[in-house]
């Protein structure tokens, strides 16, 4: 039997065929990572895996994120100890390329302003300029960073009749044949777009990339939508974009300091905000765990492992 520690929050999304061989430590959120003779770790995105865990777990072979994002473990630090990181790419494209599809409608149709309008008492019924949006049709979205999830929205925005930027490290032939798509750089995706999505990682490149200076160059009225990592947004000069009606509306899921979220982008106008929830279906959630837990079968039994974050 293997010493494994695995995610509390994650037992009942699991079989326990999938867990045949493992002495399972289930540990919870909110408890802090032991010191012991594990050979496995199976955390949250929530759970930080630096060099003082690491070296409280000498015996670690393998850190199984139970997420795509992997900006909560120290690379480096586990590198160096030779302990291989997995994360769960492929499974949650779907569901939070849905999710995104769903703030950008949201936001760009004013939705939550309606649900607060039918909730107060306060609505006189139909006016034909009350809560007026931004038309897709004809309009331009930039899916910055089109990677898996970036693609999956830009297919999805065909039939609305949208146009698409991108940009990405590398090009994406099969993705331009398939969409229209034009690769741009980030200066000319910012400032042609009338919505912006997020789908870079979040990583030391990538942190607070979304500050004043950007958001200032965006087309005054256009929408952000970010599914990716709350770093990489600067919230208050986001909020401040959003009170000078710089910025038509905001779409978020993720954000700098979760659960907390800056007081001033809470009480921001245009925003609809969302309780980190893109990858959220029962099928979706079930395959993460499942991967994860394949990692960690695959390593210990001297397998190489399905989905490694590094070669
Ligand atoms: P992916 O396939 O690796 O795509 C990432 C994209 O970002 C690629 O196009 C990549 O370019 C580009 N990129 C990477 N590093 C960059 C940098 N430093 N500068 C500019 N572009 C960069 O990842 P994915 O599966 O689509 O997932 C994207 C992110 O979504 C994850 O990292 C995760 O944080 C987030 N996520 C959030 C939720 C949620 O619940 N809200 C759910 C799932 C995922 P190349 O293609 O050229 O390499």
């Amino acid at each position: 039997m293997f010493k494994v520690l695995i995610a509390a929050e994650i037992k009942n999304l699991l079989e326990p065929s999938q867990l045949t061989d493992l002495d399972v430590t289930w540990l919870g959120n909110d408890e802090p990572t032991p010191k012991g003779d594990w050979v496995a770790i199976v955390p949250l995105l929530t759970r930080w895996v630096g060099g003082t865990e690491l070296k409280n777990l000498p015996n670690l072979r393998i850190v199984a994120n139970v997420a795509v994002g992997y900006n909560n473990v120290d690379l480096v630090a586990a590198e160096m100890r030779k302990v291989l990181v997995t994360n769960t790419p492929g499974v949650l494209t779907e569901a939070t390329a849905d999710l995104t599809w769903a703030l950008i409608l949201a936001t760009t149709r004013r939705l939550i302003e309606g649900v607060d309008l039918i909730r107060s008492g306060q609505w006189t019924g139909w006016h034909p300029e009350q809560l007026l949006g931004l038309e897709l049709r004809g309009r331009i979205l930039g899916v910055f960073g089109a990677g898996r999830i970036g693609q999956a929205v830009g297919r999805r925005a065909l039939p609305f009749g949208l146009r698409i930027l991108y940009t990405a490290r590398t090009p994406k032939p099969d993705f331009e044949r398939e969409t229209g798509a034009t690769r741009v750089d980030p200066t000319r995706l910012f400032a042609e777009s009338d919505i912006v999505s997020l789908h870079v990682p979040a990583s030391p490149e990538t942190k607070g990339m979304i500050n004043g200076e950007t958001l200032a160059r965006m087309k005054r009225g256009a929408m952000l939508i970010n599914t990716s990592r709350g770093d990489l947004i600067r919230e208050e000069a986001l909020a401040m974009a959003l009170e000078l009606g710089h910025l038509g509306g905001a779409g978020l899921d993720v954000y700098t300091d979760e659960p907390a979220i800056h007081p001033r982008l809470l009480a921001a106008p245009r925003t609809v905000l969302l309780p980190h929830i893109g990858s959220a279906t029962d099928e979706t959630r079930r395959n993460m765990a499942a991967i994860a837990v394949a990692n960690v079968q695959h390593v210990l039994h001297g397998k190489p492992p399905l989905t490694p974050v590094y070669a």
